[in-house]
């Protein structure tokens, strides 16, 4: 009996030493918030050979985090399901609740936030973050080109980098970033760059920050800003301005620039060729909407490169369309004036 006692005791001394030094083991663990959106990384398919034809944002967050038990290892995870969506259907609504969202945590307790969101438009709001989270803790996008049930499905291991990034002291400093394929870029210049391949978000000018090797990040360079890195405070904000983007071609008109007024478009993005050229129709259309002082930006469609070309309008500078448009509905809904809506596109002028 006496012996059984003891038993019991020195049993309840092992659990309480265990269960104090796991605490003290996890109170050092940083505390990562993941913001679910949808996306491939939540798609799921009957076929695990099935890559194209699968549903997008179908898993729930919580499925996501049970597939990597591992980023316990690293972090005290919380899970937020913000939406669960095609990328293709992210609004100014979700991008406005998540920046909200994003700046509230990281001035608490969290050490990093991950969003999960469709490869699609994944640098639209990416972009949209950096322009809007002034934090020295990081923002980390991240997505999937492979639905969680492909056969190699790339997501557990995006999910498991981001998570290692935003948990890492080295990526402070370093604003909004987007992971995929074990590259670190720069949301504010990284674009997708192929419509099928995991290997598909670049930043072609500009390059990626670092990579991961052996599951930790290495980082190229310490910490810089973009140049052309500018903030806006979105908290008031319910709603964002209409910016409709116009792709340019051979025997293009004035018909499609009309319509956008029309509909209601407070500001237009002209996606041009070469460095920043259009039709003379369009061109024409383009002097008579400058003189009811809508906004338009000239971006070019070449994918690459830096827009000089002043004809008329405000040159976009290094940002591609997708990117010019969101800068601009930003700059509208804070009230820029022409003047300042060229300084925010391109401060080296
Ligand atoms: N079209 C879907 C989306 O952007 C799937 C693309 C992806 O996530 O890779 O949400």
């Amino acid at each position: 009996m006496k012996h059984h006692f003891s038993i019991i005791i020195t049993l309840m001394i092992f659990i309480f030493i265990h269960t104090t030094v796991a605490a003290q083991a996890d109170t050092g663990k940083p505390n990562i918030t993941i913001l679910a959106t949808g996306g491939t990384i939540a798609g799921s398919s009957a076929s695990k050979t099935d890559t194209t034809d699968y549903q997008a944002g179908s898993l729930g967050i919580q499925t996501l985090i049970d597939a990597v038990p591992e980023l316990n290892h690293i972090a005290h995870i919380t899970g937020e399901q913000i939406a669960n969506v095609d990328s293709n259907d992210i609004d100014n609504h979700i991008l406005l609740t998540l920046s909200k969202k994003v700046n509230q945590l990281l001035s608490q307790n969290q050490q990093g936030v991950v969003i999960t969101h469709g490869t699609d438009t994944l640098e639209e709001s990416a972009f949209f973050l950096s322009l809007t989270v002034k934090q020295s803790k990081p923002t980390v996008f991240v997505g999937a080109m492979r639905p969680a049930t492909a056969i190699s499905a790339d997501g557990p291991m995006n999910l498991l980098e981001a998570v290692t990034l935003a948990a890492s002291p080295q990526a402070q400093q370093r604003g909004t970033m987007v992971v995929l394929n074990d590259r670190i870029a720069s949301a504010f210049y990284v674009t997708k760059t192929n419509a099928v391949s995991n290997d598909t978000f670049k930043a072609i000018e500009q390059g990626y920050l670092g990579l991961f090797i052996n599951g930790q990040p290495k980082f190229f360079y310490t910490p810089a800003a973009p140049i052309d890195q500018v903030y806006f405070d979105v908290s008031q904000l319910t709603n964002l301005p209409r910016v409709d983007i116009i792709y340019v071609h051979q025997g293009q008109d004035a018909t499609l620039l009309n319509a956008a007024i029309s509909a209601g478009a407070k500001g237009i993005v002209i996606d041009a060729t070469g460095n920043g050229n259009m039709p003379k129709a369009l061109e024409e259309a383009v002097a008579k909407a400058l003189t009811k002082n809508i906004p338009i930006v000239i971006t070019s469609r070449t994918g690459a490169g830096y827009v000089s070309n002043k004809k008329q309008g405000i040159s976009s500078g290094f940002l591609n369309a997708q990117k010019s448009r969101i800068l601009l509905q930003l700059a509208i809904a804070t009230g820029a004036n022409l003047t300042q809506i060229e300084t925010y596109f391109d401060h080296q002028r």
